[in-house]
């Protein structure tokens, strides 16, 4: 026996080999986890359709992301068997304590007529194109295709509505919707770097989809010239996997994350004022707060300047709409910690980012049944910063 012949044999020994209709029914029944380590090439033609791709060569690197418990069951499957049985033995080592060899692998898998997925593949077009967050483990190939299968819609195409449609478009989000009745005017032109002197006069949304277009052709524009109300806020927003809110009117605020709140839809904010530009994202977590946990009623009007009274450095709504930019590609992509519960702030004048905590108050509208959250009206005005 060669040396190969006699490692197989010591791992068909200690690596359990299940069927791949055990391992089926481990998935649906035990909550496992079935992983195909075959190559990216192996999987085009077609892989199990409860399956997760993890390939060998980054198995080691990255099962700690996609199961971080080490006692939950784990079904490994390859081409043929061989591979898998390496593979589950590599996950032994890890400290994973119930770890599983499919046995004949995908072969065997179609042979028995188990439900299997053509996997949805970037081209080559947008391999080249997004080749740097293809290097980064965390978005990879499959958060690439989760970002060009991303809705998101932007409130406002100002002054933070800008950097964050330039930067989202650029990082591959499919669709980027935009709601923004007004016209773009030279007062405009300090911050909102979506629009130029060549769109003065223009709708802004159409400016923005101009400018969308030329960074990122593939990109689709949803266009929305209207003003958010309580008629048509859930229609619009219901399209969406993710808001970020760059409305500067307080009224607004609260409109968009009462239906944020009630269609279960993050709401990246942010604001600026002056120097001072703020940070918050509001997710979907039960433990979450929202914006009437901290604002529960609006101010009154007098205490409530607009973008036209209150003045702002024209760069301060580049960074927090930068930030906002960020925020939303974590919460698609499912990585790293947000800004939920926490507003961050930051205060151009004196470089000081700080951080404060906010609660989630127990008697607010987002405690409440979805059903039971009513959408209130407002006044009909969007004013982008
Ligand atoms: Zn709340």
């Amino acid at each position: 026996m060669s040396g190969y012949e006699q490692r197989v044999a010591y791992l068909r020994e200690t690596i359990k080999e299940i069927s791949p209709e055990d391992a089926l029914r481990m998935v649906e029944e035990q909550k496992a986890l079935l992983i195909d380590v075959r190559d990216g090439d192996e999987i085009k033609q077609g892989m199990p359709e409860p399956a997760q791709h993890l390939s060998r060569s980054f198995l080691e690197m990255r099962i700690h992301d996609v199961c971080s418990e080490k006692e939950r069951p784990i079904a490994i499957l390859c081409a043929g068997g061989l591979r898998s049985l390496f593979a589950a033995e590599s996950l032994k080592n890890l400290g994973y304590a119930n770890v599983y060899s499919v046995m004949g692998g995908y072969k065997r898998w179609k042979e028995a007529s188990l439900r299997s997925k053509i996997p949805a593949q970037l081209n080559e077009r947008d391999k080249e194109r997004y080749a740097r967050h293809l290097l980064i483990p965390e978005v990879g190939e499959s958060g690439q295709l989760k970002l060009i299968q991303s809705k998101v819609l932007l409130l406002g195409a100002g002054g933070l509505g800008s950097p964050v449609a330039m930067y989202l478009a650029a990082a591959g989000v499919g669709t980027i919707g935009i709601v923004d009745a007004d016209i773009v005017e030279s007062s405009n032109l300090q911050r909102q770097i979506l629009h130029g002197e060549d769109t003065l006069g223009m709708l802004k949304v159409e400016s923005a989809a101009g400018a969308i277009r030329r960074l990122n052709s593939a990109v689709k524009v949803q266009p929305h010239p209207v003003y958010l109300d309580e008629s048509n806020v859930l229609d619009i927003l219901s399209e969406y996997d993710l808001v970020v809110d760059g409305t500067d009117n307080f009224k607004t605020r609260y409109l968009i994350n009462d239906a944020c709140v009630k269609l279960g839809i993050p709401n990246v904010h942010g604001a600026v004022y002056r120097f001072e530009g703020y940070v918050t994202t509001f997710t979907t977590s039960s433990s979450a707060p929202c914006y009437r946990c901290i604002y529960p009623e609006p101010p009154p009007a007098e205490m409530a300047p607009s973008c036209a009274e209150a003045g702002v450095l024209g760069i301060l709504p580049g960074v927090i709409g930068l930030l906002q930019a960020v925020e939303a590609i974590k919460v698609l992509l499912g990585i790293g910690s947000n800004l939920a519960g926490k507003i961050l702030k930051y205060d151009a004048l004196h470089h000081d980012f700080s951080v404060l905590e906010v609660e989630k108050e127990e008697q607010c509208l987002c405690a409440k049944h979805p059903d039971e959250i009513e959408i209130m009206p407002i006044e009909p005005q969007v004013c982008a910063v």
